[in-house]
Order: C-alpha cells, then structure tokens, then sequence
C-alpha cells in the first residue's frame, strides 16, 4: 500500500526553483500494477525518488508498507568500477540482504540479466542496455512487495522487454504492487490496473488505464 497525501517536492537552486511536485495526492492497494505517464519534466522520476526513499519531499507525506525494491534512472545505487558480481551484493547489502542471502541469490539474478562474461567485468564497461538487464535482474529478485521501475526498461533491446514484461505478469499474479513509468501506450493498455498522468507536478488524472490512456492520446494530437 502507498498512500501520498499532499506531496510537494521544490528543487531549488542558486538563481531557480523549480517546483517538480505540487500537493500531489493518491493511494494505490497492494497489488495494483500502475503507470504513471506525462511529457519530460512533469514529475515522474521526482515522484518514485521519494516513493523510493532517495529523495525527501519539501512538504506533505508519504505512507508505504511493505519492502520497496527500485530501479530508477540508470546508475543509482551502482559502483561502476565494481564488476556486475560485486554490484549485486552491494545492492543487496543496501536493501538489508546479508551476504549469505545474496549467495542464494545470485544464481537467478546472473541468469536473469543473461549477460555473459560482462557480469564479471567492471559496470563502467557495459552498454546502457546490458546494465538494465542487471539492474532489471536485481531488483526482482529481492522479493519486494513493491517494484518501482523508472523508463529505464526502454534501453533495454526487444527481447529483454518481453522476458520483463513476462516477469511483471508473474510479481502481478504473486500480489506485487508494480509502479513504473512507461512511454509505451501499448504495453501500459495491456498490462496496468490504472494509469496516473502527471502534469507540470499534478495529478491531471488518475483513473482506469485504457481510459487514461484515450484522454492522454487525445490531448497529444
Ligand atoms: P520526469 O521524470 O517526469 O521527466 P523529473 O521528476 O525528473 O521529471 O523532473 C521534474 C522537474 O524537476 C523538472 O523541471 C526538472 O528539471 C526538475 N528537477 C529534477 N531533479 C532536479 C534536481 N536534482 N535539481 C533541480 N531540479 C530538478
Ligand atoms: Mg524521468
């Protein structure tokens, strides 16, 4: 369960200040697989940082339950001097996992991003797409109850997509609650509950996917 009440999120810098969040309010059930849409800059990545917990909102509040697992934009929470091997465990150190657990782990996280020898190569060498795989890889096997996943599946290469896809149909069936940001109107029709549209910070709707999705496309024409 996520539960926003009134989130505010204000960026500020030297000369600016960008209001990237204004009073944002929703609550999503266990369970419920959403996507959130809206052009560049609207808020997405803002929204799931402090869903995540790596960034603190300016103002309002944010109730979750459950174990958050997160792939957000690329590199957050990766050393890319560390080969794919040394990175699993040190995500797996930051979400609580000891190093025992993770050694049950590593099997199904090394087969999942299916990268070849690259995994025990340092990170810096990867292309964007073989470091999804291995976020991507990560992030699921950990069993979170919630699964948050910014755009960063969009660099990842067609069939990488649909084993992904497959796996967000598995976590649905298990009672994951999956959040994620997709441009991909097709998929998100497909396979969300509900869809939230963010607008310059504000929930501009929130409601059943196919029919978010029609008042999006509409508007874009
Ligand atoms: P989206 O993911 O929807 O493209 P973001 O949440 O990344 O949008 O950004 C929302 C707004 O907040 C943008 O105007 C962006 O420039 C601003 N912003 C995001 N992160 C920062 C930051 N660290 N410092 C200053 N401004 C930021
Ligand atoms: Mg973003």
């Amino acid at each position: 369960m996520i539960k926003i009440i009134n989130l505010t999120k204000i960026f500020r810098t030297e000369s600016v200040q960008t209001t990237a969040l204004n009073e944002v309010s929703l609550e999503i059930s266990q369970g419920e697989f959403v996507a959130i849409m809206g052009p560049s800059g609207c808020g997405k990545s803002t929204l799931l940082k402090i869903v995540t917990g790596v960034l603190s909102p300016t103002a309002g509040n944010i109730q979750i339950e459950g174990k958050v697992s997160a792939l957000l934009e690329l590199g957050a929470g990766f050393n890319e001097e560390y080969s794919g091997i040394e990175n699993i465990y040190l995500n797996g150190r930051m979400m609580g996992y000891s190093r025992k657990e993770m050694d049950e782990r590593l099997n199904g996280i090394v087969e999942f991003a299916d990268i070849g020898d690259f995994i025990n190569q340092p990170v810096k060498t990867y292309s964007s797409g073989m470091f999804a795989r291995l976020a991507f890889a990560v992030a699921i096997n950990v069993e979170p109850d919630i699964l948050i996943v910014d755009e960063a599946l969009s660099v990842g290469d067609i069939f990488f997509q649909n084993k992904c896809f497959k796996k967000f149909d598995e976590l649905k069936r298990n009672g994951v609650t999956i959040l994620f940001v997709s441009h991909d109107i097709g998929s998100v029709r497909q396979m969300c509950s509900r869809v939230l549209w963010l607008d310059h910070g504000t929930v501009r709707a929130f409601g059943e996917a196919a029919h978010i999705c029609d008042m999006y496309m509409d508007e874009k024409r």
